[in-house]
């Protein structure tokens, strides 16, 4: 039996943003020291962590001097190089595990892989040249989704067609040498499973959570998912629990899940790290997401996935800043339910996570207007923007 790395040792985490700020802060409040890897500076993550390393991933001298000096690596990032990974595993254990990292790098690998564990996802086929997309397209009933296969997310690197004839265009623009056709799903609502498995292999789940999308970028999370019924809940845990098992994962994995109109589930995507459905859990559950992943790669026991209380979160993007002000925050923080989370980004962009808001309710449904009107109160009311300071270490490889 592999023992517990205990609070006190040291959590190396690979990228930097606001899903390694959350982590590093549960992992602090557990007594974990943190160094973040990234090649940015003063980071959502390495503001709030112990050693923030600004370094790219193909420095294989920093990565072998940051992986000696961790008792585990994790990360908030999937698309950190193979090479970096084997070459970290060198020196300290890594979790999830390459599989699991490795198999959701590629979407056509990561659906083929799902495909062979029996589980449903939208048809899709690998397309190489225009004539290809086009028969695929074709196939599909005249219409499909093209996809980068490597580092897309929020709907980059998407494309969505409506007939073959759009086919050679559509290719050009795409600009790739491969992709990934997929048939469109015409499902009822989207939602995810967030799951938890520990190095013994106990896995555990918090309860669907709905998602809903604008512009292919996640904009309000709701939980509990009172679409989804008991029967589905369980079936899209079960195919959790499978993906996790199949992958050796160790630690949060989400997966996303479309629900079709008769009510299954099938499988859009998953993710080997806690998820932007899931932060909600930080006010809304007895432990949450970041915990957990702390947790479960440190061999500690895993936490309860009990909710305390309905909740709902919206994200907060860039688009809310206007020029060089911000957001007068001072109008939500009068609403007693809510909860903000502010991510210490310096520039805000259209469609830049910079944060989001949780609210809770007695009914989900009721959480989720005081989240929609609690951002809406920020829309039209700005103040200058503060700089964000940070008090972190920062060491720089070059
Ligand atoms: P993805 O980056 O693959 O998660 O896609 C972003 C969003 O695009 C999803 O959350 C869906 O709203 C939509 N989408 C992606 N794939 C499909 C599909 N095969 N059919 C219908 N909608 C899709």
């Amino acid at each position: 039996m592999t023992s517990p790395i205990l609070p006190g040792s040291v959590i190396g985490v690979l990228g930097s943003g606001q899903l390694g700020r959350m982590m590093t802060i549960a992992a602090r409040r557990l007594g974990y020291q943190i160094e973040v890897f990234s090649p940015e500076r003063n980071t959502p993550a390495g503001q709030v962590a112990d050693v923030e390393w600004v370094t790219e991933y193909d420095d294989n001298e920093a990565l072998t001097e940051f992986a000696k000096g961790v008792d585990v690596v994790t990360l908030e990032f999937e698309n950190v190089p193979s090479e970096a990974i084997s070459i970290i595993e060198h020196w300290a254990p890594v979790r999830p595990g390459a599989e699991t990292i490795f198999t959701a790098q590629n979407r056509f690998h990561e659906k083929s892989r799902l495909q062979k564990m029996g589980l449903p996802t939208a048809p899709f086929r690998l397309v190489r040249t225009a004539a290809e997309l086009s028969l695929g397209v074709s196939d599909y009933g005249g219409e499909g989704i093209l996809k980068t296969t490597t580092c897309g997310y929020d709907g980059k690197g998407q494309f969505r067609l409506t007939s073959c004839e759009q086919a050679h265009e559509v290719w050009e623009e795409f600009a790739q040498t491969e992709g990934i056709l997929e048939g469109i799903v015409d499902f009822a609502s989207e939602f995810s499973v967030i799951g938890v498995r520990g190095i013994d292999g106990e896995f555990r789940a918090y309860d669907p959570i709905l998602n809903q999308h604008v512009n292919h970028i996640l904009d309000v999370s709701v939980s509990p998912a009172q679409e989804i019924s008991p029967p589905e809940r369980a079936e899209a845990i079960a195919m959790t629990q499978t993906v996790m098992e199949e992958l050796d994962t160790i630690g949060v994995l989400c997966v996303e899940f479309f629900q079709t109109q008769d009510g299954s589930p099938i499988i859009n995507e998953i993710a080997p790290r806690p998820h932007n459905s899931g932060h909600l859990t930080i006010d809304a559950h007895m432990t949450c997401q970041f915990e957990q992943q702390v947790r479960a790669v440190c061999g500690l026991p895993l936490g309860s996935t009990a909710q305390r209380q309905p909740a709902a979160m919206a994200n907060l993007l860039g688009d809310i800043w206007e020029d060089n002000t911000s957001p007068d925050w001072s109008r939500l923080l009068t609403c007693p339910t809510a909860k903000l989370h502010l991510y210490g980004k310096a520039c805000p962009k259209s469609g830049r996570k910079m944060g989001h808001i949780t609210t809770l309710a007695s009914q989900a449904a009721t959480a989720e207007t005081i989240a929609r009107e609690a951002r809406q109160s920020l829309e039209s009311h700005s103040v200058q923007r503060t700089e964000v300071n940070t008090n972190s270490e920062t060491i720089q490889k070059t």
